[in-house]
């Protein structure tokens, strides 16, 4: 029944219920864990016959000796090969070490340190620098903008993208404002993706010259449907929009491959690749180019990667399909939530009533199941209303999963009839 139309008798009634069935949880004893999207040990088994690649053969196709230093671009196979997969041209796209967060925080650190592709002041030297936040978003784009002080601005996230009439008035009226987090495809933790007249408006509004997105697109290819989309050319369509240096495209095989030992990607115009690169050459002499060829011959092209994702979506479909079973099962007539139904990507986010997401994390805490920290999806961990979990369904086993989510509906519903009752 719907908890908003009961008389406080009939709320304290449940709740009793409720709290009993906490008790019982809680004497479970407990120890789950439904806090970080990694993937299960089932899902980097996929990838085990790498680990014996490239064997003998350690030359590429163009006879690069991958064993020796050099090649900072990357492999051009495994450029041509992930370029398809991220609607970037092989030319344009760097194949780097095994962490795309450690490009995207080079990339910052440069802005602020040397200043951007064609600019002659640093980020830093410009005062108090901003980036656009669309929230809830990922944890650790904000934790890299927060450790080098750069204020965060929240933007609403909608089922199309981010809002782009409150982007477009705040980079207007504001030329402090640098930089944009985005995530375009299956978004963390929403799972939005964004349309193409939200990509084409973010590109072509206008903002300062030296105002980058981070299009991180992390989910390319994550699929739990049939097919992923296909990803929009967003550095033609900015050049078509007149602002060619505005996209920082990222990708890595972290979620496909092995997450501790994937391979990075950066796409971008020249200009900003050649400025990136004169930074990068100062960090290293190259990347590991064995592990790059590992993936060449591993996939062997973009529809190599496809197939495997299929195997990936086995895995996961029944995981998400158990948590959404849940939810609906458990909250649906309570009316005290509700939820995403991702067609990819790893999360699925959980909205409960307003004033209730810290206390059902609490309680959850206290039966021995954790959540993502309170805040996590928001920019300074502030949730300005208290009401978003993410939930990461792809490491438990699913046994444990459906176990850890019962106990979520439980604690979602107790905490609602508490802040109900207040
Ligand atoms: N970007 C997004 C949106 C993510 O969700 C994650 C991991 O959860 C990453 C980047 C991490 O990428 P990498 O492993 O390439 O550093």
């Amino acid at each position: 029944m719907n908890f908003h139309s009961m008389s406080p008798d009939q709320l304290r009634e449940i709740a009793d219920d409720l709290t009993k069935q906490y008790e019982r949880l809680q004497a479970a004893g407990l120890k789950l864990d439904l806090t970080r999207g990694k993937p299960a040990p089932e899902q980097l088994d996929l990838s085990n016959d790498m680990l014996s690649l490239p064997g003998d053969d350690y030359r590429d196709s163009t006879g690069v000796d991958c064993r020796n230093y050099g090649g900072l671009t990357g492999l051009a196979d495994l450029r041509t090969i992930f370029g398809e997969l991220l609607g970037v041209a092989p030319a344009n796209l760097l194949s780097l070490g095994n962490s795309s967060l450690e490009i995207m925080h080079d990339l910052t650190v440069f802005g602020l340190l040397h200043g951007t592709a064609g600019s002659s002041t640093t980020w830093a030297a410009q005062g108090p620098i901003k980036f656009l936040c669309p929230s809830p978003g990922y944890d650790r784009h904000f934790a890299i903008t927060e450790a080098y002080g750069i204020e965060m601005i929240p933007v609403p996230m909608l089922p199309d993208g981010p809002d782009t009439e409150v982007c477009a008035e705040l980079l207007a009226a504001d030329p402090s404002i640098k930089g944009m987090w985005a995530v375009p495809t299956y978004s963390n933790p929403t799972g939005v993706t964004f349309s193409e007249e939200t990509t084409r408006r973010l590109l072509e509004m206008p903002a300062a010259d030296d105002f980058r997105i981070y299009w991180d697109n992390a989910y390319a290819v994550h699929t739990l449907v049939d097919a992923a989309p296909t990803p929009l050319p967003v550095l033609e369509m900015a050049a078509r929009a007149g602002h060619p240096d505005r996209v920082y495209v990222l990708g890595s095989t972290s979620k496909i491959t092995f997450a501790g030992a994937g391979v990075s990607f950066l796409g971008a115009s020249q200009a900003n690749l050649d400025w990136f690169s004169k930074h990068l050459s100062v960090t290293t002499i190259g990347p590991d180019k064995l592990n790059q060829l590992r993936h060449v011959k591993f996939f062997g092209d973009a529809d190599g990667v496809r197939a495997h994702m299929a195997r990936h979506r086995d895995i996961l479909v029944p995981k998400f399909r158990a948590v959404l079973d849940i939810l609906e099962a458990r909250l649906a007539e309570s009316k005290v939530a509700s939820w995403t139904d991702p067609e990819g990507g790893y999360f699925i986010s959980l909205d409960v009533i307003d004033g209730a997401a810290a206390r059902t994390i609490e309680l959850a805490k206290n039966a021995g199941i954790a959540l993502t920290a309170y805040g996590s999806t928001f920019p300074y961990k502030r949730d300005p209303h208290d009401r978003n979990i993410r939930l990461a369904p792809t490491f438990p086993q699913i046994d444990e999963l459906k176990v850890a989510m019962d106990g979520v509906a439980t604690c979602v519903l107790l905490a609602s009839t508490e802040v109900l009752l207040e």
